[in-house]
């Protein structure tokens, strides 16, 4: 369906304001670019939530970085390299590599508290990185105190102006320039904000699908609004499935980490047996994609709803002072960690696709930039390694935040109309809707994948735009739910193109990575 905005609006008839610099998102990649930024000219941030809502606060696990003595960027630019499966962009990832220690020293120079043992930071090994090179804090809760350092430092600079609760619903353009973005107010209201250049760093699209880790505000508008506005999207077929999240009915489908499994937790079927040695060499430490698919097997086999993490043994060598975030969650639900199993399912977790960009976050369209999770650098090809994606916010949200200073350019105010045949949604259920969607997308274009899964999803999806994008919509809801539409097509389109597996993408109808044919990145774009 073509489709440049999801309103319409006239712009000289709008309350208007105008910015140097436009941040879209205060998370780690958001905040990141208007520090950067704000050495050259004053950015407003602005976020559809309060300021900490998103995946940054939820991570748990860490920071990957070359700072211990015994390492070196080049290793860590190799683990990375290794864990994208052949697709990763090598001058992303070395750019990635090489600056990541000096972005976690700045970090805490703001203040950031990593864990330390006798004064010295302790990293932890993750899955698939050759050493000990990931920093965390309060054990399980690095995303809070990297989300709140972050906070603390936008709070004492008087060029950056925080506005919460303010959803953009699109980017405001003239052929391929962004001029800033059409945002609404928490009552709805609409008006303009002209901007020098938009740095969108809207975060993931983990809530397309029913069983996901992610946040609430974590509804793919970026990529969405992006494609609106005829950016380029890449690498959308390849998301990230966790293996081990809490399964319990009505909980929230909480992480558990990795490092959990690090320490020694290990994963039974309904039966009680361990069965991930049968799959792997490395068992519960193997990449994060065959982990999944492992339990999705096992899950069926034994017929049962879901497997179980075992960390009985951990609670005597100091589970709870290593984990006090899970475990304070674990008992909120009656599970007492020494005594019961931990019952577990895999979820959506983290897209290694979005907007695509340079290695300045330049994306597409004059005056449009964008980093973190909403975008693609190319840092993560086919599959992202552990912690390596906080990283990638403080790296490249600070360098699209300073080149996008350098390169602003406030346009003179330009006539902008947008008028399509929208129709009121009448006794139209937006939540059922969004409810059919977010299962669709997991049954059809989850863990296991195929062409006549991706086709059907993709032909339902394309019946329910038909009439779900022309309903005029005036809440964040209604709008976010749009995005979803218009996302969770633009996945199907593109892990229908992969006929091959590799990193996060699998397909059962083709279960081979293909280098001959697969060695290159699925974009897609809006045509004109
Ligand atoms: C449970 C969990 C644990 C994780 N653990 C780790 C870990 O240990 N290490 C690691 O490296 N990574 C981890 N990740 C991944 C990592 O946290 C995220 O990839 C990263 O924080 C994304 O940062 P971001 O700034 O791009 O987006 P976010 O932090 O999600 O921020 C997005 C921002 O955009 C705003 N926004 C969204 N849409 C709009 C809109 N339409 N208008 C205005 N504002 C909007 C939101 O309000 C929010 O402010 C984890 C993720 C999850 C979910």
């Amino acid at each position: 369906m073509k489709i440049d905005y999801l309103v319409n609006f006239r712009l000289s008839a709008l309350p208007e304001e105008k910015v140097d610099l436009l941040v879209l998102g205060s998370g780690v990649a958001g905040l990141s670019a208007a520090l950067a930024a704000a050495a050259r000219c004053r950015v407003a941030v602005i976020c559809k939530g309060d300021p900490e809502e998103g995946n940054t606060a939820d991570a748990q696990g860490g920071i990957a970085a070359a700072l211990p003595a015994d390492d070196s960027w080049r290793d860590h630019r190799d683990d990375t390299l290794a864990a994208g499966d052949g697709l990763c962009d090598r001058a992303a990832v070395e750019v990635l590599a090489r600056e990541g220690a000096g972005a976690v020293q700045k970090l805490i120079g703001l203040g950031a508290e990593f864990d330390r043992r006798g004064g010295r930071i302790v990293f932890t090994r993750e899955a698939a990185h050759r050493r000990a090179r990931v920093v965390h804090a309060r054990g399980d809760a690095t995303g809070i105190e990297v989300e709140k350092s972050l906070l603390r430092a936008v709070a004492d600079n008087s060029r950056i102006r925080l506005l919460p609760g303010t959803m953009t619903v699109d980017l405001l353009r003239r052929g391929d320039c962004c001029l800033g973005a059409l945002v609404a107010e928490r009552d709805g209201s609409l008006r303009a904000l002209r901007a020098g250049a938009v740095v969108l760093a809207t975060g993931g699209l983990g809530q397309i699908y029913r069983e996901t880790t992610n946040s609430g505000v974590a509804t793919g508008d970026g990529p969405a609004m992006a494609w609106r506005a005829g950016a380029a999207l890449a690498d959308l077929e390849f998301v990230q499935f966790h293996p081990t999240t809490l399964y319990l009915a009505g909980a929230p489908r909480f992480l558990i980490s990795e490092a959990v499994r690090g320490e020694g937790g290990v994963i039974r079927d309904a039966a009680g047996r361990r069965f991930m040695p049968d799959y792997h060499k490395d068992a519960e430490l193997a990449p994060r994609d065959i982990v999944s698919r492992a339990l999705v097997d096992r899950i069926r086999r034994t017929n049962s709803s879901c497997a179980y993490l075992d960390v009985r043994s951990l609670t005597s060598r100091g589970f709870q002072r290593r984990f006090p975030k899970i475990n304070a969650l674990l008992r909120q639900y009656g599970l007492d960690a020494g005594r019961d199993l931990v019952p577990i399912r895999p979820a959506a977790h983290y897209a290694m696709g979005g907007v695509k960009t340079d290695l300045w976050g330049r994306t597409g369209l004059k005056g449009l930039f964008a980093c973190g999770e909403a975008a693609c650098t190319g840092v993560h090809g086919a599959n992202r390694l552990a912690s390596n994606s906080l990283l990638e916010g403080l790296v490249f949200g600070a360098r699209a935040g300073r080149r996008a200073a350098a390169e602003r350019r406030l346009s003179s105010r330009p006539a902008l109309v947008s008028r399509r045949r929208l129709s009121p949604p009448g006794r139209f259920d937006i939540e059922d809707l969004c409810r059919s969607l977010r299962s669709l997308v997991w049954m059809k274009a989850g863990i296991e994948r195929s062409g006549d899964r991706l086709k059907e999803a993709r032909e339902r999806i394309r019946f329910w735009q038909n009439y779900a994008l022309r309903f005029e919509t005036a809440d964040r809801r209604g709008w976010e739910v749009q995005n979803m539409l218009i996302l969770a097509g633009l996945i199907c389109r593109s892990a229908l193109a992969r006929t091959e597996s590799r990193g996060g993408h699998y397909r059962l109808d083709h279960p081979h990575r293909d280098d001959r044919r697969w060695l290159r990145q699925i974009v897609v774009k809006k045509t004109r």
